[in-house]
């Protein structure tokens, strides 16, 4: 699960970062609303976490945005220290799920996001799509044309990396961040040997997509790649 946190304290941020990392979440970080903004131009997020008093701009015009440009159906968390009942209102109906107040607990905060996104809605029926390739990823489920392709964990997440990123590069770097948590014991070629199993078996499938290395960089999907 991809998750941005927009946050513009330092430590806050680093706080709910480590602990949604270490709870296996991928986390991307947007100290400003121009910085959420732009991160969810080029993201698809599973669900946004939003302060709402952010330097440059509101967060409830950050979640307005994010409502009516971007992803109608990304859940959104807001952080506030603002207690009225005018402001939760508010957040409320720019669309938000859920409204936390500071200063609050990271469990709560973690068994409050997990609740939204068990939440039924469209995004779950969203398919990821690349030439025969399909992902589900409410289902953590793959096809090629149609047949169901078996992948373990790890293979669905390094799928779904390089489905987000529509045939463009994923540096490695980044690829170990999302794959693996901080507490996981990593060996030097544990993406190599995923990346490797992944590739055998669209080979095996047959599926017309393949995974390029882009040396010294990262991996892409690419179609019709010789394998
Ligand atoms: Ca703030």
């Amino acid at each position: 699960m991809r998750v941005l946190l927009v946050e513009d304290h330092p430590t806050m941020r680093g706080l709910i970062c480590d602990h949604l990392r270490k709870r296996g979440f991928a986390v991307d970080m947007a100290p400003s609303g121009d910085e959420a903004l732009a991160a969810i131009r080029v993201a698809v997020y599973d669900a946004v976490i939003l302060d709402l008093g952010l330097p440059d701009m509101d967060g409830m015009d950050v979640l307005r945005r994010l409502r009516t440009e971007r992803q109608p159906h990304v859940p959104a968390l807001i952080l506030t220290a603002r207690d009225s009942i005018e402001a939760r209102v508010g957040g409320l109906d720019a669309g938000a799920d859920d409204y936390i107040l500071k200063p609050f607990d990271l469990a709560e905060l973690e068994a409050r996001l997990r609740a939204v996104l068990r939440r039924p809605g469209p995004r779950s029926a969203a398919l990821f799509r690349f030439g025969d390739l399909t992902f589900d990823p409410g289902a953590r489920s793959a096809a090629v044309a149609e047949r169901s392709l078996e992948l373990a964990r790890r293979e669905a997440c390094l799928l779904e990396e390089l489905l987000l990123a529509e045939g463009r590069v994923v540096v490695r770097d980044v690829l170990e961040e999302r794959l693996y948590g901080f507490d996981d014991e990593v060996s030097a070629n544990a993406l190599e040997a995923s990346v490797s199993r992944l590739r055998r078996k669209l080979v095996a499938a047959g599926s017309l997509v393949g995974v390029e290395v882009a040396r010294g960089i990262g991996y892409r999907l690419k179609l019709g790649v010789a394998t």
